[in-house]
């Protein structure tokens, strides 16, 4: 079954599309590239919070694969095997279980979030790493709103009013930001829920917030977050998490129905099932991106723990580096097939920028720091310029006039559920999700 004439690139992420994209039309004629990856669409992690936020639709934040590619070809399902010898993958598809031969195979899986982190957080705490995990957690701030509204016990109106965010990195600030301004702006339209009833608090173990950027940024994400109503508590370590609250190392309880959690990922369960060695979790790979002792395997992104040339540390699990990962794979593999010797990654990172709510962000760019809104505005430019990847032009232009739109107009406060004739023919008495 072997063909050693494909590529096959498992995963659909920053790394997975970006290498597609690269490779799609320059590969020699001979050669087939394949795509598979679990969703038809490929996500914009760091928009997340915002979708989350209702700042941004949904559909704003994730992009077709099947759009991105021209010659490639692209399977959506779920690879659940790889024998290396064979040169063979077992994937999981809609028509069932498919066998795909490769010449060369890129893995690119990424990594899943680590949900039994904290005791009681697996059943209790709400996980952020897809765009379901965003639509899921702002229909249940959107609930727990409504829910405040109806209750009459104060004791229970505060704990529903509460909302804890564990993590102090990039995402969680970023949460915290936009469910803040999230709840500012729709509280008008819940005239039974008061000002002071609605709080959001995030946990940092560390003594700031944001230790990827300066301190001096760190504090400014620190001050903006403050000003707006945040409750942020440096050097608090979440150690439990139940359905009505958490609970921290000094012994203080927080009283709060809704948790979410930003921090812990763990390996994809294919890391274990192929066998490869693996650094921390991830799998290791060459100074080329290539995978020892597996003729034909590179990984890159997340899933990979790759040795940065330029100043020797291992590539952190970001956006960036996926992307910069994928380009220098793109041109090893190009090399590789006409015989031509492979480069290094060596990737000098440019800056680091988040977004902390409606029109405010900090950054750090070549060294010079930046917060409020030109920090924010750098933040939405950084992404429109990756639009290139966002598939059709009509969908840029909707996106641009979108985004545009939205910062001057309120949040969406839709509370999309997605009921059926049927589910309202067979339980008319069940209470609505
Ligand atoms: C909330 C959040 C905010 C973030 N913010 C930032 C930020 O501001 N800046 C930044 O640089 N980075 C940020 N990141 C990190 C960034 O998103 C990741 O580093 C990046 O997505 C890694 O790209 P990747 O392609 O390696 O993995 P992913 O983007 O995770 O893609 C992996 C893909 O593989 C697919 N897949 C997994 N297993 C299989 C399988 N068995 N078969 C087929 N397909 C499979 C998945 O469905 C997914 O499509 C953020 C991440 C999150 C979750």
């Amino acid at each position: 079954m072997s063909n050693p004439r494909t590529i096959v690139i498992i995963g659909g992420g920053f790394a997975g599309t970006t290498l597609a994209r690269e490779l799609d039309g320059k590969l020699p004629p001979d050669w087939e590239l394949v795509l598979i990856s679990e969703e038809s669409y490929t996500t914009f992690n760091p928009m997340l919070p915002e979708a989350l936020g209702a700042s941004v639709f949904p559909e704003q934040v994730v992009a077709p694969i099947r759009q991105m590619l021209s010659r490639g070809r692209f399977i959506m399902g779920r690879v659940t095997a790889v024998d290396p010898a064979a040169k063979v993958l077992t994937c999981t598809t809609l028509a069932g279980e498919t066998r795909v031969a490769y010449g060369h195979l890129v893995l690119a899986f990424g990594n899943r979030a680590r949900l039994d982190l904290i005791p009681g957080s697996a059943e209790h705490a709400l996980p952020l790493k897809t765009v379901g995990d965003a639509m899921h957690i702002r229909n249940i701030v959107l609930r727990r709103v409504a829910r405040i509204e109806l209750e009459t016990h104060p004791a229970l109106r505060k704990r529903l009013g509460h909302f804890v965010v564990i993590g102090g990195g990039f995402s969680g600030v970023e949460t915290a930001g936009e469910l803040i301004d999230c709840l500012e702006s729709i509280r008008r339209y819940y005239p039974r829920v008061g000002a002071g009833e609605l709080k959001v608090t995030v946990l940092q173990d560390r003594p700031r917030l944001l230790l990827e950027l300066s301190e001096r940024l760190g504090r400014a994400a620190q001050r903006s977050l403050i000003r707006r109503g945040v409750e942020v508590r440096t050097g608090a370590k979440a150690l439990a998490v139940s359905a009505e609250a958490v609970t921290l190392a000094d012994g203080t309880m927080l009283d709060t129905a809704t948790v979410i959690c930003t921090i812990g990922t763990q390996p994809n369960a294919l890391v274990e099932r192929l066998g490869l060695a693996v650094e921390r979790g991830r799998i290791a790979v060459d100074a080329d991106l290539a995978v020892p002792l597996a003729p034909g395997v590179w990984a890159i992104g997340d899933c990979a723990a790759v040795p940065n040339a330029f100043d020797g540390t291992v590539a952190p699990p970001t956006a960036q580096f996926a992307v910069r990962e994928a380009r220098t794979l793109a041109a090893n593999l190009l090399a590789t097939l006409s015989g031509r010797p492979t480069r290094r990654f060596d990737y000098r990172v440019r800056g680091q920028m988040a977004a902390i709510g409606h029109r405010k962000g900090v950054a750090d760019l070549f060294g010079v720091p930046l917060w409020g809104l030109p920090a924010w505005l750098l933040w939405r430019a950084y992404y429109l310029s990756q639009m290139p990847k966002m598939p059709t032009f009509g969908r840029k232009l909707r996106i641009f006039v979108e985004w545009t739109w939205g910062m001057f107009f309120p949040n969406d406060i839709t509370h999309l559920r997605f009921t059926r004739s049927q589910e309202l023919a067979e339980a008319p008495q069940k209470a609505p999700r």
